[in-house]
């Protein structure tokens, strides 16, 4: 990565991250049921490594919900049915790459779990500021990373523009009328409903701590005609409002602008380094067991591809002729 950064490859402005699930070394059919927990007689360094991130966020802790099996030869790795085909056990290799050249700038190993695969992305770009002084001006990501949370975490603390698309499940198929419908006064921090009616709050957060709720008055609500289409069940209507809205609303306004389509465009970069480790490098399946396992071959193939990079950007010297 150093010898990329000298030789003027790594621009730095722009990353893209992804992550993509790979095999573990772990038979499907030995699986046990995850219920039951991890027979006592299960032992070898992939358990010891298991046991060693259980409270680890990119692993143990990234999820309450208890897997539907666990390998007993490699308990860390998740079984997942993610790619809509058989299911089997798996890590995620996460890629954080600089667009200009499709330089990876940083990979982790994570559990194939979307909540793991966030905040693998937050520690690879603050590693990427700490050791290597990048500090993109832009990030580019699917959906996946563009919770309300991740897309605040960019935007108020690190101050990167969210080229990311934003996780969205506000739109009502009820019929009824969406978040959308109703507009949002900067200015007033209100919101005025399709009938002309202005929703307040009282800035108590709801939910996850970080929601705001905004409601119409019952009086206005009960003398509406368009009640039925509004709130046909609930005495006046409420609409939510995340603390982290101001970025989300950057992020929609960010993809519906030119720089948004040349950034999806620009993602694709990432998608085909996977899409090479997989084909070309043959790097389907894991041959080394546990996070550290995993972790290593993954930082081993992200450097081949990383090699392969250089080696076709920069010209070979010529040699003299004796
Ligand atoms: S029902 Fe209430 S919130 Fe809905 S449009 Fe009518 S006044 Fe506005």
């Amino acid at each position: 990565m150093q010898r990329c950064i000298r030789e003027g490859l790594v621009g730095g402005e722009a990353f893209a991250v992804d992550a993509s699930l790979i095999r573990a070394d772990a038979n499907r059919q030995k699986g046990i049921e995850g219920e039951n927990g991890l027979p006592a007689e299960a032992t070898g360094r992939a358990v010891e490594e298991y046991l060693a991130v259980l409270d680890d966020a990119a692993f143990g802790a990234a999820t309450e919900v208890t897997p539907k099996f666990i390998s007993p030869a490699d308990p860390a790795a998740r079984w997942t049915g993610a790619h809509g085909g058989q299911a089997f056990f798996g890590y995620s290799t996460n890629y954080l790459i600089d667009v200009d050249n499709a330089i990876i700038v940083d990979v982790e190993a994570t559990t194939a779990i979307r909540q793991a695969e966030v905040l693998a992305a937050k520690r690879m770009i603050e590693r990427s500021m700490q050791r290597f002084d990048l500090y993109p001006a832009k990030l580019m990501g699917d959906s996946a990373y563009g919770s309300a949370e991740m897309l605040g975490w960019l935007v108020y603390e690190h101050g990167i523009e969210p080229h990311v698309t934003v996780f969205d499940k506000s739109t009502r198929q009820d019929g009824t009328f969406s978040r959308d419908d109703f507009i949002y006064d900067h200015a007033g921090d209100v919101y005025s409903c399709p009938g002309g009616k202005m929703l307040t709050t009282t800035a108590s957060l709801v939910n996850d701590g970080a929601t705001l709720r905004y409601r119409a008055s019952k009086y206005d609500c009960q003398a509406c005609r368009l009640k039925p289409r509004c709130c046909p069940k609930e005495p006046a209507r409420y609409v939510p409002r995340s603390i982290y809205e101001g970025a989300r609303d950057m992020a929609r306004e960010i993809a519906q602008s030119w720089q948004g389509r040349v950034s999806r465009r620009l993602r694709k970069k990432i998608e085909m380094l996977f899409a090479h480790l997989k084909r070309i490098l043959k790097f389907d399946r894991l041959r080394l067991r546990g996070p550290n396992g995993a972790h290593d071959e993954f930082l081993l193939a992200a450097t081949a591809q990383n090699l392969r990079k250089l080696a076709n950007l920069i010209p070979a010297p010529k040699l003299k002729p004796a």
